[in-house]
């Protein structure tokens, strides 16, 4: 089906509609959706981590630079130094730099850090990486150091490419900053990745694990991959499903129920206010629990009425997206963007905070009492 597809489309960006023009008369090329995942088979044991596994020697006597303090930078970097790890701050002099101070924090500009330290975590938005690791970190990257990275785009696409005498890691908590913190100061940990990219001390594993310990992170689980498969997941998981999906959902939810007449205040508390309650029963037990939470009138129109809102159509933009990941294009879009100001990701931001959705919410939220500190 997609070789197909592949040849005849024209490359404007109008694939997906072209793609089901085409596919309507072959309707027998179609693989069905949705698949039945019992007949896929798992096809290799994920390598798993727990504390036990962990050597803490490995990193003790080390002395690691977390660079930048937002999200994860703070995080982690707390979590570090309450693990009993010789942890400094690199920065720009600015309010991340004095937040940090007032934590408790050796603060230095980022080359000077990168140059005391035996293991480089960045922690600056990704798009900012490059930019930061060519001018201040590469050239404080001598023989035998460790790099560190919590997500894999900038070497997966090839926007930093580390000298060949480093170790290049990863360990990136499946969980914003906030909650690798408050998890830790509970006494457990959010779950983790890591990665080896480049292994020269034969050592890499083990300082990644034990930077995973000192965030706390092997009190829950920590799951091996590669930067190919963690990038692409990644990013696959936020446009489709995370952030694209689901807000793409609900707003398509709303916008068919105000059309039709219906209060935008009814149609708020149904499609966005309800998610939640749903979402927290598929965290805690999956489908199945969420499922004997409802009623049975709600679970035979779920049954029913899902998969033809997620369709076909869906999976296949759901394939295309994958592909663009695959394949660089959307790493590419987004690393022109940043270079140009980023004009569309601005322009499609004020769409959405201007819509219908966003007003009636913020009236509604306003009303009740669980929000008052939340806005
Ligand atoms: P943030 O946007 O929170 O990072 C902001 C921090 O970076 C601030 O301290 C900021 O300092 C600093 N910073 C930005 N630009 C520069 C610069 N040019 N020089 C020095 N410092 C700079 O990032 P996140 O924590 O969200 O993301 C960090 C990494 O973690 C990314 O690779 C991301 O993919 C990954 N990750 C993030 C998750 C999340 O939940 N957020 C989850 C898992 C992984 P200042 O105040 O001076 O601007
Ligand atoms: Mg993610």
């Amino acid at each position: 089906m997609h070789q197909i597809v592949r040849d005849t489309a024209p490359q404007d960006g109008n694939q997906l509609h072209h793609c089901l023009m085409l596919l309507h008369g072959r309707k027998s090329d179609i693989p069905s959706f949705p698949m039945d995942i019992r007949r896929t088979q798992r096809s290799s044991m994920i390598q798993k981590y727990y504390d036990n596994d962990v050597d803490p020697a490995a990193i003790a006597k080390k002395t690691i630079a977390v660079i930048g303090y937002g999200s994860q930078g703070r995080g982690q970097a707390l979590n570090l130094k309450d693990s009993g790890l010789n942890v400094i701050i690199g920065l720009r002099p600015g309010k991340s730099w004095d937040l940090a101070k007032s934590e408790g924090f050796e603060v230095f500009e980022v080359a000077e850090a990168a140059k005391k330290a035996d293991v480089i975590q960045i922690l600056i938005p990704d798009e900012n990486q490059a930019a930061v690791y060519r001018s201040f970190i590469g050239p404080n990257l001598t023989k035998g150091k460790v790099l560190m990275f919590s997500h894999g785009f900038n070497i997966h696409y090839g926007q930093i490419v580390p000298p060949a005498d480093v170790d290049v890691v990863m360990v990136a908590p499946k969980g914003p900053g906030h909650m690798v913190r408050r998890t830790y100061t509970e006494g457990m940990g959010v779950p983790a990745l890591i990665a080896i990219h480049q292994d020269v001390s034969g050592n890499a594993r083990k300082v990644a694990l034990a930077y995973a310990q000192g965030i706390g992170a092997t009190r829950a689980v920590v799951l091996e991959t590669n930067f190919r498969e963690e990038t692409e997941t990644d990013l696959f998981g936020e446009q489709a499903v995370l952030c694209g999906g689901i807000t793409s959902l609900i707003r398509a939810g709303f916008e068919t129920l105000v059309e039709a007449g219906y209060a935008p205040e009814m149609a708020y508390l149904e499609v966005l206010h309800e998610t939640k309650l749903i979402v927290d029963l598929i965290y805690e037990g999956g489908f199945t629990k969420m499922r004997s939470a409802i009623s049975n009138t709600a679970q035979y129109g779920d049954l029913t009425r899902g998969p033809r809102v997620i369709g076909q159509e869906s999976y296949m933009a759901m394939q295309e997206v994958l592909e663009e990941i695959q394949n660089g294009t959307f790493a590419k879009e987004w690393i022109l963007e940043n270079m140009v100001n980023r004009p569309t990701f601005t322009a499609l931001t004020r769409a959405d905070e201007e819509h219908l959705i966003e007003e009636v919410g913020a009236e509604i939220r306003a009303m009740m009492p669980q929000f008052k500190n939340k806005r």
